[in-house]
């Protein structure tokens, strides 16, 4: 890939992503893949005037022997350096920044039920400072290929050749043009007048209809609104992009209230494993019965997690007609293949959802009907002939959704 690009790509997710002010830290998670690009990132972070940038490197391949080889025991405790980790995290409020290039399939074979037991266990200890950093920091995720995920993209393509492929996909979907920076502010207005237009309407509730089974309806929460692009974070009121690229206009359900059938319209990539060809049932906007043709058991476990693991977090609304699904391709991960879609998720909720949630406590949001749950799952629902139905308190009926594009 050109250099001159991948530095315009860099400076994009230091800008616009992250929006780095001067005298901030900024922790950088990735794998060993781009070695060169997460190089770019570390100066662009300088150059806007970091005071500080971290590196935390990771191997997929090392992970999984941790937890092949570690005990369940081991990989529940959560450890001094890790206290003062988020401690610190907590004090400097710092900036971080994935750089998603993982491998589908790296945790193939790995037991699932331990990781999922060693998350639970640590969880209590981890919420606390989650829920202090809550909105308060900018943070971003972006993606670079790795070898083994551009393989399993394009299996009949050369190694370097599918991950230069892939490369270009990425910045394709990331609108990384002449003057990306521009585009993204286009783009923004743009996803700020969809979400304006619907809460003008407040909707009570979604109406999804789709031939492929489809047939559910999800009340929205009073005091919800729907989101999308950009968001600023609580108290220093940055401007930043948690996710490049984003397409979704979002909103959160109302805990309880879900009712009908939904179909997956595209696999789902849960703990490393493929959840294919599935469908979930609610009722009181709880999931009570599922089905996969492909990894039941994971799904059956995944919405045991927690009590609030079978109640939905999410709820997020894309054109069919996307540029990442009009790449046609199925991307294995979720920052791409959420935003190729309408979906839902299973877990947590975002308080951010709220108007003036800065008004209320956590437990507060908890209480307003914002689910809360260690995961936080999305799953793919749209498909090219959905129609989704917007009805408001006095029952009035607006399409939203028109075979499966905006209607508005
Ligand atoms: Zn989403």
């Amino acid at each position: 890939m050109q250099r001159e690009r991948l530095k315009k790509y860099a400076e994009l997710i230091a800008k616009c992503g992250l929006n780095v002010q001067k005298g901030q830290e900024v922790i950088i998670r990735c794998d060993l893949d781009q070695p060169e690009f997460v190089a770019m990132c570390v100066e662009e972070c300088y150059k806007l005037g970091a005071e500080r940038v971290t590196v935390e490197w990771s191997y997929m391949p090392v992970s999984k022997l941790h937890f092949d080889y570690r005990t369940l025991e081991s990989l529940s405790d959560f450890t001094e350096v890790e206290r003062a980790q988020w401690q610190r995290k907590v004090d400097k409020v710092s900036c971080q920044l994935w750089l998603d290039s993982d491998d589908p399939d790296g945790l193939n074979g790995t037991d699932s039920e331990k990781i999922s037991k060693a998350n639970m266990a640590r969880f209590p200890f981890i919420k606390p400072f989650r829920d202090k950093l809550e909105n308060r920091y900018q943070w971003c995720i972006a993606a670079v290929p790795g070898k083994q995920w551009a393989k399993k993209i394009y299996p009949d393509m050369n190694p370097d050749d599918a991950v230069e492929k892939l490369w270009e996909d990425i910045l394709l979907c990331s609108r990384v043009d002449d003057d990306p920076i521009k585009a993204w502010e286009v783009h923004n207005k743009n996803l700020a007048d969809r979400c304006r237009f619907l809460n003008d309407y407040k909707f009570e509730k979604l109406e999804y209809k789709s031939a492929d089974g489809t047939d559910f309806t999800v009340g929205l929460n009073p005091k919800g609104i729907f989101m999308a692009g950009g968001e600023y974070t609580l108290g220093s009121n940055i401007y930043f992009n948690p996710n490049i690229p984003s397409e979704e206009v979002f909103t959160i359900p109302m805990r309880g209230k879900a009712e009908g059938k939904v179909v997956a319209t595209k696999p789902l990539s849960y703990q490393g494993k493929l959840i294919e060809n599935f469908w979930i049932r609610f009722e009181n906007g709880k999931a009570v019965e599922v089905f996969a043709e492909k990894n039941q058991d994971l799904l059956e476990k995944m919405i045991s997690m927690d009590e609030g693991a079978a109640y939905l977090g999410e709820c997020a609304l894309i054109a069919y007609d996307s540029p990442i699904n009009n790449t046609g391709i199925l991307f294995y991960n979720t920052l791409f293949d959420e935003n190729a879609s309408c979906h839902l998720a299973l877990g947590r909720g975002f308080n951010n959802c709220l108007e003036n949630y800065e008004n209320y406590s956590v437990e507060e949001c908890e209480k307003l009907g914002v689910n809360s749950s260690m995961i936080h799952v999305d799953f793919m629902i749209g498909s090219k002939d959905m129609t989704i139905t917007g009805i408001t308190k006095d029952g009035k009926r607006v399409p939203v959704f028109k075979n499966g594009n905006w209607a508005i």
